[in-house]
């Protein structure tokens, strides 16, 4: 049942199956476990899982936030986008206390002269509660975010993250509407979803600036590609139609949001085959992944921006960064059991 030929020999693409059924099941396990309450009770108020909050996150407080971010770009000349963490929220005082640490970082990035960028997720600001309150909270970040800014240059904007599949029409939904009122929006399509290439080309149609990611949530196979191979061909694809001629020629400003090298390598050798230089596009990474590759991206000359997510609220974002990788196992149970 695992043992495909397509290229390569019987042997090692049963070794592969193997390996990527395990990653799928590592990776759904992570997940349902970054959406446990009871889980994220412990790991949150529990000293041996600390270590994770640390390599992960930033800090509790948006000053904390600021100065990680001061630190990266003074040290190596890397840019932040900073996230309030606290996602799927089904209760209003935490919606309010989401935004509030939205505008309060956004006026604080302002203030500290560096871009003015901050993440958001719809379900932060109130997507499940009551969807059509979710376009007036985003308008009040993004007026804050452009309030902050001031005339300075740099970066700028609110960019919306991208949930599982129910969420993908009403986000793209509220970033149209508010680059339609001439806010500084941003949005992050998904390379597993088969509906992205038009999204895609949409949005290049607009203009706008796109954060490309993988995507770090699961679906059935009539909406989204479940192998990674596919994910990967689809990526070299879009990534392709955000540094054609088209996007260029349409303001469109493309993000790269990814730690695989060979699609950073794709990405440095498409643009410049199609005349965008270093700056007219970013890549973009997670703060304590691979932080490696980002310095040496930077030191090469290359835009590069590290997701940046502060507050108390971090289980979630660690046990998914987890999933990501089955090497990160160790990582778990060495603070578990450290
Ligand atoms: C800035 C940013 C914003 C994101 N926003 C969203 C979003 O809004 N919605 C969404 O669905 N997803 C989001 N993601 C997550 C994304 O979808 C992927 O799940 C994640 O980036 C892993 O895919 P990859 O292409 O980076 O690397 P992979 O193809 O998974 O891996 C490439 C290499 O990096 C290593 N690697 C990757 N992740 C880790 C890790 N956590 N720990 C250690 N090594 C690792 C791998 O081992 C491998 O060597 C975001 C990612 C980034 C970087």
């Amino acid at each position: 049942m695992f043992c495909w030929r397509d290229g390569g020999s019987v042997k090692s693409n049963c070794a592969k199956g193997v390996s990527g059924m395990f990653r799928k099941l590592w990776q759904s396990g992570m997940i349902a476990l970054a959406r446990s309450r009871r889980v994220r009770n412990f790991a949150q108020h529990s000293r041996a899982t600390s270590f994770l909050s640390g390599k992960y996150v930033s800090g509790e407080t948006p000053a904390a936030g600021i100065k990680r971010a001061q630190e990266l770009l003074a040290g190596n000349g890397i840019r932040s986008s900073l996230f309030y963490m606290g996602e799927y929220v089904d209760d209003w005082d935490l919606v309010t206390q989401n935004i509030d640490n939205k505008l309060d970082v956004a006026a604080r990035l302002g203030q500290a002269g560096l871009d003015v960028h901050v993440s958001v997720d719809p379900t932060q600001i109130g997507h499940h509660l009551d969807p059509d309150v979710v376009a007036g909270h985003a308008e009040r970040i993004a007026k804050a975010v452009q309030a902050a800014v001031g005339n300075k240059g740099g970066v700028n904007c609110l960019m919306f993250d991208m949930e599982d599949a129910s969420l993908n029409d009403p986000t793209i939904a509220v970033h149209n509407r508010m680059q339609d009122m001439g806010l500084p929006v941003a949005l992050t399509l998904q390379a597993y979803l088969r509906r992205t290439r038009q999204d895609l080309q949409a949005q290049i149609a607009r203009g706008s600036r796109v954060r490309l990611v993988k995507g770090a949530f699961a679906a059935p196979p009539d909406i989204a590609f479940t192998k990674r191979a596919d994910i990967k061909a689809n990526s070299r694809a879009l990534i392709g139609d955000m540094l054609s001629q088209q996007a260029r020629e349409n303001g469109f400003y493309p993000i790269i949001a990814t730690h695989d090298t060979a699609l950073q390598d794709f990405t440095i050798e498409t643009a410049r085959a199609n005349g965008w230089a270093a700056g007219d596009y970013e890549f973009e990474m997670l703060l304590g992944v691979r932080e490696d590759v980002a310095k040496a991206l930077a030191a090469k000359g290359e835009r590069v921006r590290l997701y940046v997510p502060f507050g108390r609220d971090w289980w979630p974002h660690a046990a998914r960064r987890i999933g990501e990788n089955p090497a990160n196992a160790m990582l778990l149970m060495r603070s578990l059991f450290s």
